[in-house]
């Protein structure tokens, strides 16, 4: 089993790093791929470059075994579309089960992702959830879907709906890009690695 845990990464933080471990440790994954998105459809383009962001991913997770730093949508023209992305790691991969991570926000907005439906084709989603999210009534099409047995998501390659509980610590990227913007350390909510990256191209200044 692949998982696919997405993201703007800008920058990356231990908040994405223990949930993508705890995930792969659960589910038993053969990896999990953190892929930068190039162009986010449902948010500005982040001021800096996707190469960069790639560059810091990178070097956060140079020491985990398992973790890959997957740069397909950083290489591709256009919108940074899920569904295209799962398209590609399909053909990539056709005998793998894809588990495609995303938060309880991001799964109460699916259905204004493009194609949504077609992701369900290519992939399991697997909702990462915390003690108080509020994880919208689901309706015949996902309740159809929604498994609590993780045999079935290794025994199909896609198709299945997950809900799975998950730390997430209370770290977000806007928080860090702030702090930084105002001259705060921010060590200690992101790897040494990555801080060094950030001020030796002085990033976020404001
Ligand atoms: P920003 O503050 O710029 O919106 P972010 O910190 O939320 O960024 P993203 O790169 O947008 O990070 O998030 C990528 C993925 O990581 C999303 O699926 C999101 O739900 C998840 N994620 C973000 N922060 C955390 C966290 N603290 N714990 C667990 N998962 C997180």
């Amino acid at each position: 089993m692949i998982g696919i845990f997405g993201g703007t990464f800008d920058p990356v933080h231990y908040g994405h790093l223990r949930a993508a471990l705890e995930a792969k440790e659960y589910f038993g994954l053969d990896e999990i791929r953190l892929i930068p998105s190039a162009k986010p459809p449902h948010r500005d383009t982040p001021q800096v470059p996707a190469a960069m962001r790639l560059d810091m991913l990178k070097l956060a997770i140079e020491h985990q075994p398992g973790f890959i730093a997957d740069n397909r949508e950083i290489e591709r023209t256009g919108a940074s579309y899920m569904v295209v992305t799962l398209e590609s790691l399909r053909s990539e991969f056709p005998g793998k089960s894809l588990l495609l991570f995303i938060g309880t926000d991001a799964f109460n907005n699916l259905a204004s992702w493009y194609q949504w439906e077609k992701l369900f084709d290519l992939a399991h989603v697997v909702v990462l959830t915390r003690p108080n999210s509020l994880v919208k009534p689901l309706d015949k099409f996902y309740a159809e879907k929604q498994t609590q047995q993780t045999r079935q998501l290794r025994e199909q390659l896609a198709g299945k709906l997950y809900f799975q509980a998950i730390t997430q610590l209370d770290i977000s990227a806007t928080a860090i890009r702030t702090l930084i913007a105002q001259g705060k350390n921010p060590r200690y909510l992101l790897p040494d690695a990555v801080i060094t990256y950030i001020n030796e191209h002085r990033l976020y200044k404001s």
